[in-house]
């Protein structure tokens, strides 16, 4: 079997077989137009409980918070980096969650490090993004951690999310097409880790966009070009995202539906940004 970075890097290869797969859905589909004049595809299509007015023929999954319950890796990931520097460099207090949050959660891998030590009094040179992990400057320190994160994944594994997994069968004993489309950089990693990348052919991550100089979230251009890459018309497909930016990214396009799923963003926030539909599972958006 492929790779996850095999499959992402040789995208246009997954892109014939899909066209020639969707090419064959088609043909053993009966189409129909909504009352938009959008083509909807009456069989292997999605009924969604929520909004039942009409089918949907392909889910544009987000991953970090969809999919998998990845922001507790990244914290595991922080909290050993500094521990270890904190611990060597004989550091008070010894750092705990409760520094992730205060300091590190949300924001781009070096201005967290540089936060961080700042609390603790610290300031480091800021070094070069391609400083070999563990050198002491702040690039170097984020570096550390992105490694640790990777070993925290292979090391520990990460669950995907019940629900998720439950959905994902479903639309796969439907024929509903899918693709991931995430911010990180480490997408293939953590779908292999979670067991579940042989479901996606089409992963759309932040290298795959920064490669081809698509425009990442809030803009919806990510989630348009997974469409593409499935040969699905977007109004035909669903956006599903946690975050805020996700969900503007969603609004932003002319996709079909767009799904919010409340992990700790706030039901209200989600739908004011633009989301049509929120769950709290994704096993909720099964008929
Ligand atoms: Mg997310």
């Amino acid at each position: 079997m492929d790779s996850p970075h095999s499959r992402v890097t040789s995208i246009g290869s997954a892109v014939g077989a899909n066209l020639v797969r969707v090419a064959g859905t088609l043909l053993a589909t009966r189409l129909a137009k909504d009352e938009g004049g959008r083509v909807t595809t009456t069989d292997n299509a999605w009924v969604i409980p929520q909004a039942t007015e009409r089918r949907y023929g392909a889910a544009l999954f987000d991953l970090d918070g969809v999919l998998t319950p990845t922001a507790e890796v990244h914290m595991r990931a922080w909290n050993r980096m500094f521990s270890d520097y904190f611990e060597a460099h004989h550091v008070s207090p010894a750092y705990t969650d409760d520094d992730y949050f205060a300091y590190v959660d949300g924001k781009p891998r070096y201005d967290g490090v540089r936060a961080c030590l700042a609390s603790r009094g610290i300031t480091l040179p800021e070094g070069d993004p391609t400083d070999a992990a563990g050198t002491e400057t702040v690039c170097g320190l984020g570096n550390a951690k992105n490694d640790m994160f990777a070993k925290v994944l292979r090391d520990e594994g990460i669950a995907p999310y019940a629900g998720s997994v439950a959905l994902i069968d479903h639309l796969k004993e439907a024929g509903v097409p899918m693709a991931v489309v995430s911010s990180s950089r480490n997408a293939p990693e953590v779908l292999a880790a979670a067991g579940i990348d042989h479901h996606f052919e089409i992963v759309v991550d932040g290298a795959v966009a920064a490669r081809d100089r698509i425009p990442g979230k809030p803009a919806p251009d990510t989630y348009q070009h997974a469409a593409q890459l499935l040969g699905v018309p977007e109004g035909d497909a669903v956006v599903v995202e946690d975050a805020i930016s996700g969900v503007q990214a969603g609004a932003a396009g002319d996709f079909g539906l767009v799904v919010g799923v409340d992990r700790g963003a706030g039901a209200d926030a989600l739908r004011a940004q633009g989301a049509d539909v929120v769950v709290a599972d994704l096993a909720e958006l099964i008929a």
